[in-house]
C-alpha cells in the first residue's frame, strides 16, 4: 500500500448537455450511472469527491442526497456547464454563486472546493482564482498541467499548492494528475488517455508519483460507467464523436476497481489537509 492519498473526483453531470450543447436539457442516464458509481465506490470502500453542477442538482436532489449519505465530499461543478473562458469575470460570479446555494441547501453543508467545466481555467482567465476566492471557495481543482487541444496550461505546476491572489487572497490549486515518460508530461488523471491508456502503465504512473510523494487528482464522469450510452445517439451525434467518446467505456469501471485496490485514494479535501496541513473551511 502507498503512502500517499491521491484525490479521487467525479463531475456529476449528463454527457450530452455537458459535452456537446450546453443549452440542452439533462437526460435521465445521469441518475443511474451516478448510482452505478455510488455502488462501485462502496465496493471498494473508497470515499470521494463529488463536483456536483448545479443543473444535476437540481433535477436529481436525490441523488445528491444520497451522495452526502454514503460519506462522499460534494463541492462544485459550476451551474450551467459553460466553459469559464466564455463567461465575464461577473458571469462567472452568478454561475458560481448560484451552484454554491444550491448545494448548500441540499446538502446542509459549506461548498468550498470548485471544477471548472472541462478545465477551462487556463491562460484566458486569469481572474478566476480571484472570482473563486472571493465567493468562498477554499480550493479549485480547475487547472490541467498540460497543453490539450481545447484546454490546459503548459508547465503549470502539478503539485498542489497555496496560490495568492492578485488583491492578496489565498486558494489552493489541485492540478490533475500528470506523469513523466520518455521526458515529457502526460496527463494520467482521466479522460481520454485513462480510458485508452492499459492499466499497467496507469499503474506505473501513479507508483511514480508515490515515489516523488506527489498526490495526483483522478477525474471522470457517472457516464464513463454508462457503457450503452453512444449507442442511444446513432444518428443525432456524429460517428466520428461517438468513436471517440465511446472508446474505452467498457473496461472503464474495472480500471478504478484496480486504482482503489493498488492505491491510497480518497476526497480531495482530506488529500489536501494530508499534504497542506487542516483546511480552514469558510
Ligand atoms: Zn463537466
Amino acid at each position: 500500500m502507498s503512502r500517499v492519498l491521491h484525490g479521487i473526483s467525479v463531475d456529476v453531470e449528463d454527457w450530452y448537455q455537458s459535452t456537446i450543447d450546453a443549452s440542452a436539457p439533462l437526460s435521465d442516464r445521469f441518475r443511474s450511472s451516478t448510482r452505478k458509481v455510488l455502488e462501485a465506490l462502496d465496493a471498494g470502500g473508497t470515499r470521494a469527491t463529488f463536483f456536483v453542477l448545479g443543473l444535476a442538482a437540481e433535477k436529481d436532489g436525490d441523488a445528491v442526497r444520497q451522495i452526502v449519505a454514503a460519506g462522499h465530499e460534494v463541492q462544485s461543478h459550476g451551474y450551467g456547464h459553460v466553459e469559464v473562458f466564455k463567461l465575464s469575470a461577473e458571469e462567472f460570479r452568478q454561475d458560481l454563486l448560484r451552484a454554491k446555494g444550491l448545494l448548500e441547501d441540499l446538502t446542509g453543508r459549506a461548498i468550498f472546493g470548485y471544477r471548472a467545466p472541462s478545465f477551462s481555467v487556463d491562460l484566458r482567465t486569469p481572474w478566476a482564482l480571484e472570482t473563486l476566492a472571493e465567493t468562498g471557495h477554499r480550493y479549485d481543482s480547475s487547472i490541467f498541467p498540460i497543453k490539450m487541444s481545447r484546454y490546459g496550461v503548459d508547465g503549470y505546476p502539478p503539485q498542489p499548492r497555496i496560490v495568492t491572489t492578485e488583491r492578496g487572497r489565498r486558494i489552493i490549486e489541485a492540478p490533475i494528475a500528470c506523469f513523466h515518460w520518455l521526458g515529457k508530461r502526460l496527463p494520467v488523471g482521466g479522460g481520454g488517455y485513462f480510458r485508452l491508456l492499459p492499466y499497467p502503465i496507469i499503474r506505473r504512473a501513479f507508483g511514480q508519483l508515490d515515489r516523488i510523494a506527489r498526490p495526483g487528482v483522478i477525474y471522470f464522469h457517472p457516464y464513463e460507467y454508462d457503457g450503452a450510452e453512444m449507442g442511444s445517439f446513432k444518428g443525432r451525434v456524429s460517428p466520428l464523436i461517438r468513436l471517440h467518446q465511446g472508446l474505452g467505456r467498457k473496461g472503464f469501471a474495472g480500471k478504478i476497481d484496480r486504482l482503489m485496490r493498488d492505491f491510497r485514494l480518497g476526497p480531495l479535501q482530506d488529500m489536501l489537509s494530508e499534504l497542506l496541513g487542516q483546511l480552514d473551511r469558510p
